[in-house]
């Protein structure tokens, strides 16, 4: 089986798996406990939250807050800060973002405002802009566009916000981006979502990086735990194995780049262009090929892919739910309705092979040329 959704989710890494075990079986203490052993996790917490955030931020500026998801995180950070006015957001987010800003108008707590995407899928900055007056409080603007990777210069993006505004709070989502792009926050950012399970983690952990001055209220009530801002006792093996996880991918970070590139660009190049067109730019997240079988259903090669032995999406797996036919991602992109309906996603991580590459390339050339030929 080659498994190419891995902006999904990845297969855990089992190094990483295996060094968090003693989690379980022996460090298993209740790190909020007052004797020594629990004391002892606590600081293990303490490592991990300080090898995490230091990744991408200035550990004397910014802090982490452990959550369980990068959909948590987006949660947190639009309901705590997104509090009068209007709130600003992109037609590109993943609803993990989308869906809290339809509640904020629902709950008439800020008045929601979304900024057109350009044809490559990055936001229209200057159309973003234009939304943000003196009564914004909150800006989110994701980093990779988990459809079809588009990169969004965030630090630029959160300046330019600033200076029209600078009491706005800047939020955004690094689920694709964190362990896979060359990135530090700069001071303009306040706010950043990461999740575990696209880097070799396991799902049900995430973490919300913040600006260390920007007062976050208490978001899950309880017993206290990080610092008051989440309560609940902390998933530590999920956390520690998160952390070796993401040692592992930010120590191979530039290496993996470069190869995921060339997979990109060599699982291109194999394609029949005259089934594909390739809707991932160059300048976007090497990890994500986004194509249209124009004409096609994306959902049936897809399925026909699965028979044949290749993992692949056809847009945000989270937003399989919705049972929406057409990538809502792609139609904000500007393209029409039967190149939205014909997308496919290709996902790689530093784990597929050159031969997975080829092997895809091969299948996919087969099915959509069965695929066309059946609706001749
Ligand atoms: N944000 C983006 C851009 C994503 O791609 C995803 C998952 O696909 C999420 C948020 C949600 O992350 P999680 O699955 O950790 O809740």
């Amino acid at each position: 089986m080659i498994y190419l959704d891995n902006a999904a989710t990845t297969k855990p890494s089992k190094k990483a798996f295996d060094r968090a075990c003693e989690y379980v079986t022996e460090k298993f203490y209740n790190p909020s406990a007052l004797y020594k052993e629990g004391y002892a996790v606590q600081s293990e917490l303490k490592k991990a939250r300080s090898a995490l955030l230091s990744k991408v931020a200035d550990e004397l500026s910014f802090e982490l807050i452990f959550t369980s998801c990068g959909t948590e995180s987006d949660n947190q950070a639009i309901f705590s800060f997104a509090k009068r006015g209007n709130a600003v957001t992109t037609e590109g987010e993943h609803s993990a973002v989308l869906s809290p800003f339809g509640e904020l108008k629902n709950r008439a707590i800020a008045e929601s405002r979304y900024a057109p995407l350009l044809s490559d899928g990055r936001v229209d900055v200057e159309k973003l802009l234009s939304l943000v007056d003196e009564k914004t409080s909150f800006v989110s603007v994701m980093h990779v566009n988990n459809e079809i990777g588009a990169i969004n210069d965030i630090n630029a993006i959160a300046k330019a916000v600033k200076q029209k505004n600078s009491r706005v709070i800047f939020h955004s989502d690094g689920v694709q981006a964190y362990g896979k792009i060359p990135f530090k926050l700069s001071k303009d950012v306040d706010l950043y979502s990461v999740s575990a399970h696209k880097i070799g983690g396991l799902k049900g952990v995430g973490a919300l990086v913040k600006r260390k001055s920007l007062t976050l209220p208490a978001y899950i009530l309880g017993g206290g735990q990080e610092s008051n801002r989440r309560s609940g006792t902390e998933n530590t093996f999920g956390i520690k194995q998160f952390e070796y996880a993401a040692e592992e991918k930010f120590a191979g970070l530039k290496e993996n780049y470069e190869k995921i590139t060339e997979y990109r660009e060599k699982l291109w190049s194999l394609l029949d262009k005259d089934i594909y067109l390739r809707l991932s730019s160059e300048n976007g997240s090497p990890y994500i090929l986004s194509v249209s079988a124009v004409g096609l259903r994306g959902e049936i090669l897809q399925r026909m892919a699965d028979d044949n032995g290749l993992i692949i999406a056809t847009g945000s797996a989270c937003s399989s739910n919705a049972k929406m036919r057409y990538s809502r991602i792609v139609l904000a992109c500007g393209y029409k309705e039967n190149v939205a309906d014909g997308v496919l996603r290709l996902s790689f991580s530093p784990e597929n092979t050159e031969n997975e590459v080829e092997k895809a390339a091969e299948i996919l050339n087969t099915i959509g040329r069965e695929l066309k030929n059946r609706m001749k």
